[in-house]
């Protein structure tokens, strides 16, 4: 495992959990209600008892900061971003699991919500704080509010899936032959 590796799953898990719980539309249907547990699935292996509602509100202000970026609004995202390393408290720290396995930095308590939110608060920070914030994306297909990372080489990623792409191309032919 590379040593940015972690931080790279919690950064996707930060997007993630922002669109659980910013987007209305999620590929081509109204969302539905959040899975925290699928969320923290893309950085964990433990099970975390997971309360929907504690997620909620700082869930929103990552798809707040986040859907800054698109738009080129980097200032109001770090203001965003700023305040909720602050309310969460987020310190780095070394945890692991057991004995022998093998040490994680973390950004806060892996038992809490808020511990989560430090961390994935700290991924996009770092993120905001790199080159590579021009790949955070929002996806082009209609009814889709899903934010994404393209992660083409060429940097031209338009659609937060397949699905959404296969939607939009389906749409286009059909106006075309209508
Ligand atoms: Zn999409």
């Amino acid at each position: 495992m590379e040593a940015t590796d972690h931080l790279k799953a919690s950064l996707g898990a930060a997007v993630a959990l922002a669109n659980t719980f910013g987007s209305e539309w999620r590929q081509g249907r109204p969302a539905a209600a959040p899975d925290v547990a699928a969320v923290l699935r893309l950085t964990t292996n433990r099970l975390v008892a997971a309360d929907r509602s504690d997620f909620a509100a700082g869930g929103k202000k990552l798809y707040d900061a986040l859907s800054c970026l698109p738009e080129g609004q980097v200032d109001k995202a770090v203001q965003i971003v700023n305040e909720l390393l602050k309310a969460t408290k987020a310190a780095p720290q070394l945890l692991r699991q057991k004995e022998d396995a093998p040490w994680h930095l973390h950004f806060g308590s892996t038992d809490e919500a808020t511990g989560w939110l430090a961390e994935f608060a700290t991924a996009v920070a770092m993120l905001l704080g790199s080159d590579d914030l021009e790949r955070l994306r929002r996806c082009e297909a209609t009814r889709c509010d899903d934010l994404f990372l393209d992660t083409t080489r060429s940097r031209t990623q338009r659609f937060c899936s397949t699905a959404c792409q296969n939607r939009t191309k389906v749409a286009a032919h059909r106006a075309r032959t209508a």
